[in-house]
């Protein structure tokens, strides 16, 4: 069996190593993969992972039997459907249903119909609706672009000053885009967590709950990255909470797609608040997370091979379920200097063979420059340690991870720190 891998980044490493676990031991490509991935599957770096055309003629000319795609910007592309049109089996939605991430505004607009619990809002589609509704907003309040940002479309405002600032980011410096509109949303408290589910048109197979952390700094300071670590499973979301969640928020909404036509296959990934009045959405991915999906992958026990076939099929996933390890996997993310605003590429990367003898590094911005892996892009490796405990598998991580060196390398110090915390006091409590 072959199968290619669209994406370059660690979640796609990650992707590639449970794959590459199945009992079908596929031939692995991807497409266009990076330093780290180069030596786990054939890379095809010249490919382009949002083209369509070239996708298309890359699974034809390896013959390939599956394609999984990592990153949303292919899957918003049609990647999905051209490959499906061309007679190719692939994983992940179709631009329709890609939409529900694709579009805030078209996520909000299901939901209501779904009655799925999520944050009030406003579409504000100008500067003048915008000014408008800012006059009757209270703040705290969250602006967000209503397409693609990679993550960093997220603006929570504190005062109408800042909320003015936002506004020129969106609509002047249209830092998200031309014509963008941008949703205007009730902040809501509370803990996030990231429920990533398995979804075939009809069944939902809940993946093992993760948090993650998207500011660039210890206690949540400064901005907004695409994710700075992250960790599974999470104390308090058992079995039966996530089936509580799952049926609130992923059921009714992969019901409201088939209901509308675009039955939804792939991986929902809801990205909720859970506060006093239970889990409210704050947005949806069509794809797996980075980086939860290098501290959950890790941890499955089934056959990912197997899922994605049966997540493709109208109905494959009846009667399945997710098996994952009793181990805790905490993910942390190198990062290179600058990122988020910018990022430093060409620094020498040293140590990687020492982490790797501890932990599970996967690449995500790497490159090879002669005998040298250089850094290529902002968040660089992901150190993801597993353990019968928090304490031991976030031990394991920064143990890891305080091998790797490079010029200006950032990381977040409390990954999971939380997680290990709960689970001593809630052991000190046990008799
Ligand atoms: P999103 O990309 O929509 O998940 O937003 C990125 C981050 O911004 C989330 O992980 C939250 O930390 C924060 N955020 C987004 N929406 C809200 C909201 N309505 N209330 C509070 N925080 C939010």
């Amino acid at each position: 069996m072959k199968i290619l891998v669209v994406g370059g980044g660690g979640r796609e490493h990650a992707i590639v190593r449970a794959l590459a676990r199945s009992r079908h031991a596929p031939e692995l490509f991807c497409a266009p993969g990076n330093a780290g991935i180069a030596a786990e599957a054939e890379r095809l770096p010249d490919v382009a992972a949002e083209d369509p055309g070239e996708i298309v003629a890359a699974a034809k000319e390896h013959a390939v039997d599956l394609v999984v795609i990592g990153p949303e910007a292919p899957l918003v592309q049609g990647v999905v459907d051209a490959l499906e049109d061309a007679g190719v089996a692939a994983f992940g939605p179709s631009v329709a249903a890609a939409k529900l991430e694709g579009s805030k505004a078209f996520a909000k607009e299901v939901m209501e119909e779904a009655g799925v619990p999520t944050a009030s809002h406003t579409l504000l589609r100008s500067p003048e609706e915008a000014l408008e509704g800012l006059a009757r907003t209270s703040f705290p309040a969250v602006l967000k672009a209503d397409g693609l940002a990679a993550g960093k479309g997220v603006i929570i405002c504190g005062s109408e000053a800042e909320a003015l600032e936002a506004l020129d980011v969106f609509f002047t410096e249209r830092r998200f885009g031309a014509n963008m509109a941008v949703v205007m949303e009730e902040f809501l408290e509370g803990e996030e967590l990231s429920l990533l589910a398995l979804c075939d048109g009809e069944n939902v197979v809940p993946l093992a709950p993760a948090q993650d952390y998207k500011r660039i700094f210890d206690e949540d300071k400064g901005p907004n990255t695409g994710g700075m670590g992250s960790y599974s499973p999470v104390s308090g979301f058992g079995a039966a909470e996530v089936e509580e969640i799952v049926d609130a928020v992923h059921r009714p909404v992969v019901a409201a797609m088939a209901k509308r036509g675009h039955p939804f296959h792939g991986v929902l990934y809801a990205g909720l608040m859970i506060g006093p009045d239970g889990p409210k959405v704050l947005e949806f991915n069509a794809r797996f997370g980075d980086p939860e999906t290098q501290a959950v992958l890790p941890r499955l026990r089934s056959d990912l091979v197997d899922l994605c076939f049966a997540s493709r099929e109208p109905g494959g996933l009846a009667g399945v379920e997710a098996e994952f390890s009793d181990d805790w996997a905490v993910t942390v993310v190198l990062a290179s200097a600058g990122y988020p605003a910018s990022s430093s590429k060409g620094d020498p990367i040293s140590g990687l063979e020492d982490a790797a003898a501890l932990a599970e590094v996967t690449h995500a911005g790497t490159a090879r420059d002669g005998d040298e892996t250089v850094t290529a892009g902002g968040r660089v490796l992901n150190v993801t340690g597993l353990g019968a405990t928090p304490a031991e598998a976030r031990d394991r991580a920064y143990d890891a991870a305080s091998r790797i060196e490079f010029d200006g390398m950032q990381m977040r110090s409390d990954v999971a720190a939380r997680a290990v915390k709960r689970v001593a006091a809630a052991s000190n409590q046990s008799p």
